[in-house]
């Protein structure tokens, strides 16, 4: 049988689940996902919310019998696909999808870490020694090494970091735990299944690594599937990018230290290279920093910002960690075995966690030098940056062009590659076309005659019309006019007053999101009044769902990949129209290549930016066909910049209104059981 045959109203999925409903878009998509897959063809597929386009996806995967890499956006939504949808699959169509579930490699207890934080002075202290017996209790049964499953962890605990995986922490397979390592379990798992459920985070951390290096974990595979594939352009360049923090230099010295300290228990002495190996950091960063934009401000670095004194705090930092490499391979060198001298009475699988533990931090020492060389040379077509952090700062290089980098290293070798969203394309909302998938297409390489690019616009089956009320008020204060946090916290009291809370109410910057949060907290108070970042995220939209009539306010991060089904989210107020931040490096870098080929940067990069952006910020608000509820724009820009009748043409096709009496109408008329319940 076909995919769609599988799928359709006459096949096994309608048979045997009571719920079935005919999505004839979900049909549509995996018949060309088949199609795509059979012909070696990369697909882009904008799929609404709500089409079913998992499982237009998994099913020819799994029919297709080839070896797929699936990939999305977040640790929840691989679960979802590993523990909710495939099981679905086998259950009701009898397909037996083998398959594989891998987290990035942070998700999993080290076991060589662990016993080289056990045997350091560290294990004494008081936090630590409470994480690590939980740890221990948990390591001897624990079938997965998934630190979720530690019984009494917190997902916050910062010990977890220093007994947990990572790309730079492996050793591979000289590793005295190589075959008992759960991510070696999990490398074995992935190897011998055809679906390998992966996030793009440890995807493209994976694809970046160049040649053998002991922090490649995913096995070749023949196809690979993007969902939420407009993040791809933001994670790769991350992970193509380097990234040099005082945390990532703290963190490597502070785990030398504890392999020296474990050490000095036998009389030996390290000297004091590690200390002053943290003097030059802490000039170094004191160097840079030293009258750099504000805290939070990420600011490009030009070419002359490496003279004077910065450059001498960078060769002081070069030679220091030069020297931290040298004394850790030294070191390790002793305890090898056959290894001489001083240490060679020690004995024991500690002695041996401890060789590998220096083994690492050579290792590491030699790479946080190579990314600060490549920071300070500033190669072409790379940006370079400095994020003035409150607590910790970072210098960065990015890639100004993906294009290239991701044709070659991944569509020219990968012909077979999927790409989904709910929001991919960036033209009129539904409409298929030349140009709905340009922008996607030129940043991520797909342009190319080389490249055979099929392309697929299914609609969401959701009544938008009849369920969702976009509020696009017009007397508001342009965005950039002083009043206007303080008019959009009255006029989001006023909305949260209509629907009785349950509400997100969506900033562009950390500064609106706080000013916004603390005008809520005193006008709004029956309501409880979150704020990211005061809870965990899962701990945050936990309450949030329990609570019913609270207001959560947030960034970014809650713009996309946050589903709140049902009632308890049923107003969506977005500040602002998102656009990204053209002084952000990366931004300006690839506006002024854009107008260096004679392109207009606000058509081709910010505005499709906005637009994705805008879609899954109002994307929160309708989860499931029996969902209902408001959107609210509070940015005027709308109705008198050209840009946006194009914006409000990309969202889904809600009734609009700027009449806030409206909007009380409109939520009158809806569920009883809500507007009883505000
Ligand atoms: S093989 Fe790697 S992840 Fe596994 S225990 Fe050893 S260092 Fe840790």
């Amino acid at each position: 049988m076909t995919a769609a045959e599988l799928l359709g109203p006459g096949g096994p999925l309608a048979a045997n689940l009571s719920s079935y409903e005919a999505r004839p878009a979900q049909l549509a998509m995996a018949e060309a996902v088949e199609r795509a897959l059979a012909e070696d063809r990369v697909l882009l597929s904008e799929a609404g919310t709500g089409t079913g386009k998992t499982l237009a996806y998994l099913v020819p995967a799994i029919l297709s019998g080839r070896k797929i890499v699936v990939s999305t956006a977040t640790r929840a939504l691989q679960e979802q696909i590993f523990y909710k949808d495939l099981p679905l699959i086998e259950r009701t169509l009898g397909l037996r999808p083998n398959a594989a579930l891998m987290k990035g490699l942070a998700n999993y207890v080290c076991k060589r870490r662990h016993a080289e934080l056990r045997a350091s002075p560290d294990a004494e202290n008081a936090d630590v020694s409470r994480t690590l017996s939980l740890v221990d209790r948990w390591i001897e049964r624990a079938e997965g090494g998934d630190v979720s499953g530690i019984e009494g962890l917190t997902e916050d605990d910062p010990v977890i970091s220093r007994f947990t995986s990572s790309s730079d922490t492996r050793v591979g397979q000289s590793c005295q735990y190589y075959s008992q390592c759960f991510v070696t379990r999990m490398k074995r798992a992935a190897d011998a299944a055809n679906i390998v459920v992966v996030n793009h985070h440890l995807f493209f951390a994976d694809l970046a690594l160049r040649g053998a290096h002991p922090g490649r974990v995913i096995p070749d595979y023949d196809a690979v599937i993007f969902d939420e594939a407009h993040q791809l352009e933001d994670v790769a360049t991350t992970f193509f990018g380097v990234r040099v923090s005082e945390a990532r230099i703290s963190r490597l010295l502070r785990e030398v230290d504890s392999v020296l300290g474990a050490l000095e228990r036998t009389g030996f002495r390290s000297g004091r290279l590690v200390d002053a190996a943290r003097n030059a950091a802490a000039g170094f960063f004191a160097a840079v920093t030293r009258g750099a934009g504000a805290p939070e401000e990420r600011v490009t670095l030009e070419r002359d910002f490496w003279t004077g004194d910065r450059q001498e705090a960078w060769h002081r930092l070069d030679d220091a960690l030069d020297g931290v490499r040298a004394l850790a391979e030294s070191v390790r060198s002793e305890l090898v075995p056959g290894g001489f001298t001083r240490l060679s009475a020690l004995r024991g699988p500690d002695v041996r966690a401890l060789a590998e533990g220096l083994e690492v931090a050579a290792r590491r020492a030699s790479e946080a030098r190579e990314d600060l060389a490549t920071i300070v040379d500033g190669a072409s077509g790379r940006v370079t940056w400095l994020d003035v952090g409150a607590r910790s700062s970072a210098l960065g290089s990015s890639p100004v062009d993906l294009s290239s980098l991701l044709r070659s290293r991944l569509f020219e070798v990968m012909p077979s590659a999927i790409l989904t969203s709910a929001t991919l394309a960036s033209g009129p909302s539904g409409a298929t076309g030349p140009r709905a998938f340009s922008f996607v297409r030129s940043r991520l390489g797909l342009n190319a005659d080389t490249i055979s690019v099929a392309e697929l616009v299914v609609p969401s089956p959701f009544d938008y019309a009849e369920r969702a009320l976009l509020y696009l008020p017009r007397d508001m204060p342009d965005p950039r006019d002083a009043a206007f946090l303080d008019r959009a916290a009255e006029r989001t009291a006023e909305l949260v007053d209509i629907t009785g809370g349950g509400a997100f109410v969506l900033t562009t910057s950390l500064r609106a999101m706080r000013a916004l949060h603390r005008a809520l907290l005193g006008r709004l108070g029956r309501h409880r009044v979150l704020v990211q970042g005061e809870a965990p995220k899962t701990a945050l939209l936990e309450s949030f769902r329990a609570s019913f009539e609270a207001v959560l306010v947030a960034t970014a991060s809650f713009w996309q990949g946050v589903d709140v089904p049902g009632e308890a989210l049923r107003l969506v107020v977005l500040e602002k129209v998102p656009f990204p931040v053209p002084s952000d490096p990366v931004m300006k870098a690839r506006a002024r290549a854009l107008e260096d080929e004679g392109k207009k940067p606000f058509t081709e990069l910010h505005l499709p930016i906005a637009k994705i952006a805008l879609k899954q910020g109002f994307g929160r608000l309708i989860r499931t066909s029996a969902d209902r509820g408001i959107v609210a724009l509070l940015d005027e820009r709308i109705h008198r910049q050209a840009y946006g009748r194009d914006l409000l043409a990309a969202l889904p096709p809600a009734r609009r209104t700027s009449d806030l009496d409206e909007v009380k109408r409109f939520w009158s008329r809806t569920s009883p059981s809500v507007a009883d319940r505000g």
